[in-house]
């Protein structure tokens, strides 16, 4: 029989779930197992080249490689909400393995002879130890100092201590480290994302970074779980504000939905949209005269730092969309604001979704309704109302 009692406001009064569990239940199933053991451990995960910017503004191409590992630390004691690299992962991966990766992306790329960048990803820390040999993440330095590459690596904020970085700048002097802070806001770190670490470990972190002499990239989030469109692009400004003097690159994350995360479920359960596109221009729009003080565009003489924003999977259900037709334009007016640094790129630019967007933040802001009220595109709306 049904509870007679109505349901109550706040809750029952009985304990509540720990995000902790929520987070680590999918990655115990079967079929994250199965998955797991199905990597061969001696192959990287995936290696393919992308046109790039170089630190002085120089067009390149960069090599890509995303190492299989045994992931992240964080992870393996609790982990981020929006985090599926357990996906990707092998327990039992070991130096050797990743030796044999690191040759087989050289070889595929012969050398990385056309390509001025290498950016090498871990699905977690190349400079933490208890994930990665320290032969390893010695090989990756040397290698790529000596073939004379920009080197991109990944890291949480703990590894990089002032020894590590000494130990580590002995071997090359010069690489770039992109930290996913997700958000400079304690709250928005503990309750949205669990990340494990808070903004004084990151204002630590690049302090140390910037008395090694090391580049900076700071990675951050677009619309963390149960954050509402309206809070989301203003909360983000407001992190690019706080980041930007310390950052060499912002590369703005707009959330996309990976399996088996939090966000996955919340999804399902059509309790979370991922960003608007239209959301993120806006949000370049605003945070450009945080990047450009004097309007001017990248690699003029205002540039703060460089902003950049790639919309994994734009344009579809899982990822950043609009109504579906003027999704591949937008997309591509993002990702060109990202080489030039130029507004002129969203210049003409609408579509009559852009009216829902604006309206739906706009009821954010005024409707008590903390997660928001936006809904997925998910087929044609006249389909849904057609159907019986
Ligand atoms: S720190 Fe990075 S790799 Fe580790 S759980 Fe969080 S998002 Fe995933
Ligand atoms: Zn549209």
């Amino acid at each position: 029989m049904a509870d007679p009692r109505p349901q109550p406001l706040l809750g029952t009064g009985d304990r509540g779930l720990r995000i902790h569990d929520l987070v680590k239940a999918p990655a115990n199933t079967p079929w994250a197992k199965t998955k797991q053991q199905s990597w061969d451990a001696s192959e990287p995960a995936t290696v393919y080249t992308t046109p790039e910017v170089q630190e002085d503004g120089t067009p390149c191409s960069a090599v890509t490689v995303i190492l299989r590992t045994k992931g992240c630390h964080w992870w393996w004691s609790s982990g981020c909400t929006f985090c599926g690299y357990f996906n990707d992962t092998r327990d039992d991966v070991t130096s050797e393995d990743l030796h044999a990766q690191w040759a087989a992306a050289k070889k595929k790329f012969d050398n990385f002879s056309e390509q001025a960048m290498v950016k090498v990803y871990t699905s977690g820390s190349l400079l933490e130890d208890r994930e990665i040999p320290v032969d390893f993440q010695e090989t990756v330095l040397r290698d790529c100092h000596e073939l004379g590459k920009e080197l991109i690596v990944e890291s949480r904020c703990e590894q990089l201590t002032e020894a590590k970085l000494a130990w580590a700048t002995g071997i090359n002097p010069s690489f770039t480290v992109a930290i996913g802070l997700e958000a400079y806001d304690d709250e928005v770190l503990r309750f949205h994302v669990n990340k494990g670490f808070s903004t004084a470990a990151w204002d630590r972190a690049v302090v140390n970074l910037q008395r090694a002499g090391l580049r900076i990239k700071t990675y951050l989030m677009f619309k963390p779980p149960f954050m509402s469109e309206a809070d989301a692009l203003d909360h983000c400004v407001t992190w690019i504000e706080a980041v930007a003097e310390r950052s060499d690159e912002i590369s703005v994350n707009p959330m996309n939905i990976q399996r088996g995360t939090i966000i996955d479920r919340l999804h399902r359960h059509n309790e979370y949209r991922p960003p608007w596109l239209w959301s993120l221009v806006e949000m370049i729009q605003r945070a450009h005269a945080v990047i450009h003080p004097k309007g001017g565009i990248n690699g003029d003489e205002d540039q703060v730092s460089r902003l950049i924003v790639h919309p994994t999977a734009g344009g579809k259900i899982r990822g950043s969309h609009n109504c579906g037709a003027c999704d591949a334009e937008v997309v591509a007016a993002i990702e060109r604001y990202a080489v030039s640094g130029s507004l002129l790129e969203f210049e003409g630019l609408d579509c009559s979704c852009r009216t829902v967007w604006k309206t739906e933040v706009m009821l954010e802001r005024h409707l008590p309704v903390p997660l928001g009220i936006s809904k997925p595109r998910r087929g044609r709306v006249v389909d849904a109302l057609r159907s019986p």
